[in-house]
């Protein structure tokens, strides 16, 4: 440590009780370079974190200890099961002293009967608890599941836990620390779609941990997810917001400014890598594959759907199409969670210059009880150069609602040929599971869940796992070329980028997978108690792993100042590469022996690799793996390591006159050397295969905190109804924001009722406003006309609620921007009104939103502010009702009366006077 860094230190006013300190700091010592933060699952648990503030030392020294006792007990019986048993031993996992981590593995050859009949029947389970009469989704002959048979099941998972893992993988005698992940149980739902969580939890802070003495801070921009809010919370990181750059992670939805790229310190970290578009834009995505296709021969790369990029490619499309028949599904080109896909036999049912990327549809995708299912896997890159990849060993799989026909008949039908979530959850049937040890009921599976049910009947999970891992690599592999060049010339350290994809992946019945995009920022966003479980252990596990240096902030200023020190002489990475001179110079660190034919930078990357690996928790690096060279090494520049995807310019583009280095063949020659002399790393296949198959359990439970609901009072609610519509008959006007608050209640009401009673609706009204105001949110084309559709049912209601859904999302995000905090002359004050909205049933707000408009002979509330002025719109009649009776003929000067005799009846109780007082 250079003098000036451990003066730093000395000099720091922080002092730390180190029993607890050393729960959260790893890698190194505080005060280290490699010192980095750990983030854990378990205190989420507000009883956990308050034990953990309140206990003294010598308590916390206590209770490890028994946790130890109780470790090694269960280690021992694990053992004895172990020693029947033909999988990996723990070998990869050491104990860790204050740290326990739970893996409880469910084995495949052991499930016995009960479990067998939990995977066989995942609907037909939560069908008895939800309703006992529908048997349409039921899997055959099985004997109905009720919740004590649940419970049962869960006891026989912890019977039939074999092993506990007790973190880290570097051992002591190896001079690193070993960190291991602790996961829990989460009830809490702290979700983008469904915040159930209170403000007051929200708002806990960490502010006994390291991190907050050490003043560590994050910030978010363009995104906002409540889980990584309050694991940052909750371990004590602090949020910088505006224009302050100083903070130590930087997590943002979008990707980022080169200029915040350029000016990292080497203690910063962001959560992209510069150009991922490459990979996260479908049209990029398939472009970059297809060319490693013609480069490397398909055979290598046959991992996505043919796909054609519309317009440019529409002659290609029509002759693959004359060569094998569709169907084709298509997707606008930078788009997600479903929005604007549908599905064509043939090429000329897609409108003439539409832009989107058009695939071919996989006929034949595996099923689950005979619905459709697709794959979300989290990827995490570290690096590109080296590449090192991690492939998160649970991931969820996600089922359409209505079983799978392939039928060109059924081709419109979304909740048939789309496993999306976002589609889905707005179909009347779908199930949620209720349990976070629920992982193969319902319409979300874990993959685990899903790898020992295909085992059950008798699928090659093993293969069908290297094959998915094999198809990550791939995929990165054909866009990692130009992020490369982009890393070299914007990021000046080796550690401040990192990024987690959602790779969506289909499986076919051959159990092939197929990549269908990858995700930029995949949704943290949960709605059950799996989906909790699933993406706050996958969240802490890539804090911790990825690393945030754990440095006080004399540290950092220390680094600023060297930093800006460098940052005048050079901007480029290339700079810090050592001199030749440097090679020789011995580490004094601690750690498996130092090559010394290294440079001071292969001896970081090194050395960063294995920090890395012992800190991955539930992440399985899938490359470098031993045998990655023997496999990859043909798709990477023999000068230079890094994979070409452009023929012409191999070896050329990444070749500088000063330095020459192949850091992927530095990083596996040392890991993975085989002279002995060195620790291997022991990712080997076995070890990975078994990780994925096995169930995830973690050592305690996050009770579920639910957002206090006020409960509607409807008698309340009609009264401040006439109170509002007085006020409005003398002369008082809503504010543009009460309008438009008033408008987005109406429709979730309308929403809850398409979602929860599909027969009774209003879904050509609902297409027909979207095509007027939907904005951005337009019907695909083929479901413009409602005629393509021939039969109401369930699955056409999901669709258009799910169009409202996404129209409802973007509208009250508009609508924020009409807060306004001061009560105006001659507008309802907004504490009277508020009262109102919080009572209000639809058809209250439906009374107020048509007597306003009536009055003021407008609706604001359908235009945002940037539009042309608000046209006239002819007063709403009363006696027929629906949808706001069809916002007089969409506010069109033309065919009123038309329209009007067109609205379907809901309301049909709702009379003139209930109306107008
Ligand atoms: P989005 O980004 O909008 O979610 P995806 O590419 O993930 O778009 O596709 C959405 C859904 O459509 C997937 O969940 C999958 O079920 C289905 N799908 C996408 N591409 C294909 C394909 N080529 N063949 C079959 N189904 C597909």
């Amino acid at each position: 440590m250079p003098s000036s860094l451990c003066e730093a230190l000395t000099n720091s006013s922080i002092s730390f009780d180190y029993q607890k300190e050393d729960d959260w700091i790893t890698s190194g010592k505080l005060g280290s370079r490699e010192a980095v933060l750990v983030f854990r699952t378990n205190i989420l648990n507000p009883k956990i974190r308050k034990t953990l503030s309140e206990k003294s030392s010598a308590q916390v020294l206590t209770d490890t200890k028994d946790n130890e006792e109780e470790t090694v007990q269960c280690q021992e019986k694990l053992e004895q099961k172990e020693s029947t048993s033909s999988e990996p031993s723990s070998k990869d996992s050491l104990s860790g002293s204050t740290q326990q981590k739970i893996f409880l593995l469910k084995k495949p050859q052991q499930c016995d009967k009960s479990d067998k009949l939990t995977f066989s029947s995942p609907f037909k389970k939560i069908l008895n608890r939800y309703s006992s009469s529908d048997t349409s989704i039921s899997s055959e002959g099985e004997e109905p599941a009720s919740s004590s048979e649940n419970k049962s099941r869960v006891l026989k998972t912890s019977q039939n836990t074999i092993n506990i893992k007790l973190a880290a993988d570097l051992s002591k005698e190896s001079g690193y620390e070993s960190i291991a992940p602790a996961k829990s149980i989460s009830n809490t739902v702290v979700s983008e779609e469904d915040p159930e969580v209170t403000s007051e939890d929200d708002n806990e802070s960490g502010t006994n941990m390291p991190a907050s003495k050490l003043k560590i801070t994050y910030k978010f921009h363009q995104t906002e997810t409540k889980l990584l809010r309050k694991l940052f919370n909750v371990h004590g990181l602090t949020e910088v917001q505006g224009e302050n750059n100083n903070f130590n992670l930087l997590w943002t939805g979008v990707h980022m400014k080169l200029d915040i790229v350029r000016n990292l310190a080497p203690y910063q970290r962001v959560n992209h890598f510069p150009r991922s578009y490459e990979m996260t834009r479908k049209d990029r995505l398939y472009k970059n594959i297809e060319r490693m296709q013609h480069l490397r021969g398909m055979k290598h790369f046959d991992i996505v759907p043919q796909t054609f990029v519309l317009p440019i490619e529409s002659r290609d499309l029509v002759v693959a199409h004359n060569k094998h028949r569709g169907p084709w599904i298509v997707k606008p080109a930078a788009s997600s969670r479903g929005r604007g896909i549908f599905i064509v036999n043939s090429p000329d049912q897609i409108p003439q210059d539409e832009q989107a990327v058009v695939s071919k549809y996989i006929v034949d995708p595996l099923c689950i009880d005979g619905h459709k299912c697709d794959l979300r896997v989290y990827v995490l890159v570290t690096s590109f150069d080296p590449l090192i990849i991690y492939l998160y060993e649970e991931g969820i799989v996600r089922l359409a609602t209505v079983k799978y026909d392939r039928h060109a008949d059924n081709l419109w039908n979304p909740c048939m040929h789309l496993c999306n979530y976002s589609i889905n959850k707005y179909h009347s049937d779908y199930i949620r599971s209720s349990d976070a040890q629920d992982e193969d009921v319902g319409h979300k599976w874990t993959l685990s869940a899903l790898l020992r049910h295909l085992k059950l009947q008798s699928c090659d999970t093993r293969q069908l796992m290297l094959n998915i891992e094999d198809l990550i690599i791939k995929a990165v592999l054909a866009c990692a070329q130009s992020i490369i060049s982009a890393c070299r010339m914007f990021v000046p350290n080796g550690n401040n980028c990192f990024e987690l994809y959602g790779f969506d992946i289909l499986i076919d019945n051959a159990l092939k997978p197929w990549l269908l995009e990858i995700n930029l920022s995949p949704s943290m966003g949960v709605d059950s108690p799996l989906d909790t479980k699933v993406k706050s252990c996958l969240m802490a596990d890539l804090l911790t792993c990825v690393g945030i240096p754990a440095y006080s902030p004399e540290m950092r200023s220390h680094y600023d100042q060297k930093w800006s020190r460098f940052r005048s002489s050079s901007c480029q990475r290339q700079a810090t590469f050592p001199s030749a001179s440097q090679k020789t110079k011995k580490s004094k660190k601690k750690g498996p022996a130092i090559n010394l034919n290294l440079t001071g930078e292969e001896q970081r990357i090194l050395r960063n690799a294995r920090l890395q690996y012992s800190r991955r928790g539930g992440f399985v690096r899938i490359f470098p793996t031993d045998d990655s060279m023997q496999r990859y090494g043909n798709f990477l520049d023999s000068a230079n390591g890094i994979p070409i995807s452009t023929p012409n310019v191999q070896s050329q583009t990444f070749q500088t006159p000063i330095i020459q280095h192949n850091y992927n063949q530095m990083l596996h020659q040392n890991l993975y050397s085989k002279d002995g002399r060195q620790k291997q790393e022991d990712n080997s296949e076995a070890d990975r295969i078994w990780q994925y198959e096995r169930a995830l359990e973690t050592d305690s439970e996050i009770p579920f905190v639910k957002k206090p609901t006020v409960e509607k009072c409807e008698v309340e609610g009609r009264r401040l109804r006439k109170v509002m519509l007085k006020k409005i008959s003398n002369g008082s006007e809503l504010t543009p924001f009460q309008a438009r608050q008033t408008f987005s209640i109406y429709l979730e009401s309308v929403l809850r009722r398409l979602t929860e009673d599909p027969k009774d609706n209003h879904e050509k009204i609902i297409l027909k406003f979207l095509n007027k105001f939907g904005g951005s949110v337009k019907p695909p084309v083929m479901f413009r006309n409602m005629q393509n559709i021939k039969v109401a049912s369930k699955a056409r209601s999901a669709m258009v609620a799910k169009l409202l859904g996404d129209f409802l999302e973007n509208y009250k995000r508009d609508t924020e921007a009409y807060v306004d905090s001061f009560d105006h002359f001659g507008m309802i004050p907004s504490s009277a009104y508020n009262q109102f909205l919080m009572h209000a049933q639809e058809s209250d707000l439906e009374a107020v939103l048509t007597l306003h408009t009536n009055v003021t002979g407008i609706m604001p509330f359908l235009y945002n502010r940037c539009g042309l002025s608000v046209p006239p719109t002819p007063p709403i009649p009363s006696g027929l009702h629906g949808f706001l009776r069809a916002l007089p003929s969409m506010v069109s000067s033309t065919g009123i009366n038309r329209e009007l005799s067109k609205y379907d009846g809901y309301f049909k109780s709702f009379d003139k006077e209930k109306i107008f007082l």
